[in-house]
């Protein structure tokens, strides 16, 4: 395996500062990793070898000519399939969108090509980001690298596979309930999604509009921390971006200070149905937090009793509707049925051949938690719900500067675990979940490995709204105590995945 693949976004962009190797390198390197590897791990829907060299090729040649580059230029990067490029197909998982390739690149992406960053592909989700675990991806799962029996999480088990089995250093997730922090935990990665509407989602295909955000997964908070900062800010394109700057996310994450920090530890969120080496990992970082001179508090979040059913209240509500677009016409996949083919029988037919069985079961529930004489006591409660789960946290965040949790009651499940039993993946996001609801932004970061079965667990921190950067600093000064402790990097616990 080539050094460089091991190496941490941030240790890259210094490589490649100084010249000490140029990007053909770096995004060879990761390519060649990519055939060795993702025949077994399918971290890719798609490739896209040969314009990441060329990218790689300008930047190397912009450089030796002296030009002023962005700091992150030259590092490859791998971006969800539901990010539109306009040089590559955007699936998000689904047959109903296979072969459409966008007239417009999402702003992130427009924001990555301009800072001169290498994309090495397209990275596997469940169908729209509906799910846990990328079974429902229409084009098959993702695996974990740490054990390919596994699951790498959902949805973006694409992008997190991807970085912990070293075919990209960084990458791009998405979250609406968890999807990019459950995989980061699962797969010993870093996972962020950033206060509702710090990146703009101009190009981001909607799951539910009230909770989806974009954000960066990598292998250390540094890493996450420059993405966030060149990803970050208003985008006119995006009517719920923020109009003012959060900061700078590298800044906090150089900090790394927790002293006088008091840390609230959310009872609702370590108690039953947590796996015990899930929570005895969590306990053993509180008391790092501790000895470095962090407070632990304990608070008391009792609404998030009810989020899991709110949850699944306004995402298929708000999806349904998102969804409608893909009405044959417009995009992708177009099924004309026998006999007269009127635009209903083709809409029909077309949404019945191109969506899979979760999407349908979602667009089933909103449209009937939407329709009249039920939108009161459904979508109507589920969002009083949400009200009680603000409140929570601004409770909680009067008592603690940020707040702590496992990422998830257990570690990774095996592939077809869940498969038949819909309410057994909704609640693996228990404690990702209300983050979303509240529009507050949340991290994950590894936190070692459970002793049952030696797989990565997360530990979660939230913070108030605009308030990513106590999560950068907070984050980056645990993970530094987990690596002194350790002596390495979680990622390097990993087995090597040498299959061809
Ligand atoms: N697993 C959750 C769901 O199925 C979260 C999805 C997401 O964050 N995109 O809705």
């Amino acid at each position: 395996m080539s050094e460089l693949i091991r190496k941490n976004a941030s240790e890259l962009v210094d490589l490649l500062s100084s010249g000490e190797v140029s990007s053909v390198e770096v995004t060879q390197a990761h390519i060649d990793r990519t055939a060795a590897v993702d025949s077994a791990v399918h971290s890719y829907l798609h490739v896209s070898p040969e314009s990441a060299l060329a990218t790689a090729a300008e930047i190397d040649r912009k450089r030796a000519a002296g030009e002023k580059l962005h700091p992150l230029a030259g590092l490859p990067i791998a971006v969800k399939d539901n990010l539109t490029t306009t040089d590559a197909p955007t699936t998000a998982g689904s047959k109903i969108l296979e072969g459409w390739i966008p007239q417009y690149d999402a702003t992130v992406v427009r924001k990555i090509r301009e800072a001169g960053m290498p994309i090495l592909g397209k990275t596997n989700l469940d169908e729209f980001a509906m799910g846990s675990s990328t079974e429902f991806s229409a084009y098959g799962p993702s695996k974990n690298p740490w054990d390919l029996t596994r699951i790498p999480g959902g949805s973006g088990g694409g992008s997190s596979s991807a970085v912990a089995s070293f075919q990209a250093p960084i990458a791009f997730g998405s979250d609406t309930g968890g999807s990019i922090r459950f995989p980061a935990a699962v797969t010993g990665t870093v996972g962020i999604k950033p206060t509702y509407g710090a990146v703009s989602r101009y190009g981001l295909i909607a799951l539910a509009s009230s909770l989806d955000q974009v954000g960066p997964v990598s292998r250390n908070v540094l890493d996450a921390a420059l993405l966030q900062d060149l990803i970050g800010g208003h985008d006119p394109h995006d009517s719920t971006s923020l109009p003012e700057s959060l900061g700078s996310m590298v800044e906090a994450a150089k900090r790394q200070d927790v002293k006088g920090l008091r840390v609230g530890v959310i009872k609702e969120l370590n108690g039953e149905g947590f796996q015990a080496g899930v929570k005895a990992r969590f306990n053993e970082s509180l008391r790092l937090l501790e000895a470095a001179g962090a407070e632990i508090v304990e608070v008391s979040c009792p609404s998030f009793e009810y989020a899991i059913a709110a949850y699944y209240l306004i995402l298929p509500a708000e999806a349904s509707s998102n969804l409608a677009k893909f009405d044959s016409v417009r995009f992708g996949l177009r099924k004309a049925p026998d006999g007269n083919p009127t635009i209903e029988r083709v809409m029909a037919a077309t949404r019945e051949a191109g969506f899979g069985p979760e999407v349908k079961r979602r667009i089933i529930l909103g449209t009937y938690a939407l329709s009249s004489g039920y939108y009161d006591a459904y979508y109507g409660s589920a969002q009083k719900v949400r009200t009680l789960i603000q409140r929570d946290f601004a409770a909680a965040f009067a008592k603690a500067d940020v707040l702590a949790s496992p990422t998830a009651p257990t570690t990774a499940f095996k592939l077809g675990e869940k498969l038949e039993d819909p309410l057994a993946m909704y609640l693996n996001d228990i404690a990702t979940i209300p983050a979303n609801l509240a529009g507050i932004p949340g991290i994950s970061i590894p936190n070692g490995l459970a002793d049952e079965d030696g797989l990565p667990v997360g530990i979660q921190l939230l913070a108030p709204a605009r308030e990513d950067s106590r999560l950068y600093q907070v984050g980056a000064a645990l993970e530094t105590m987990h690596e002194e402790q350790w002596g390495k990097r979680m990622i390097d616990f990993a087995p090597e995945l040498e299959v061809r």
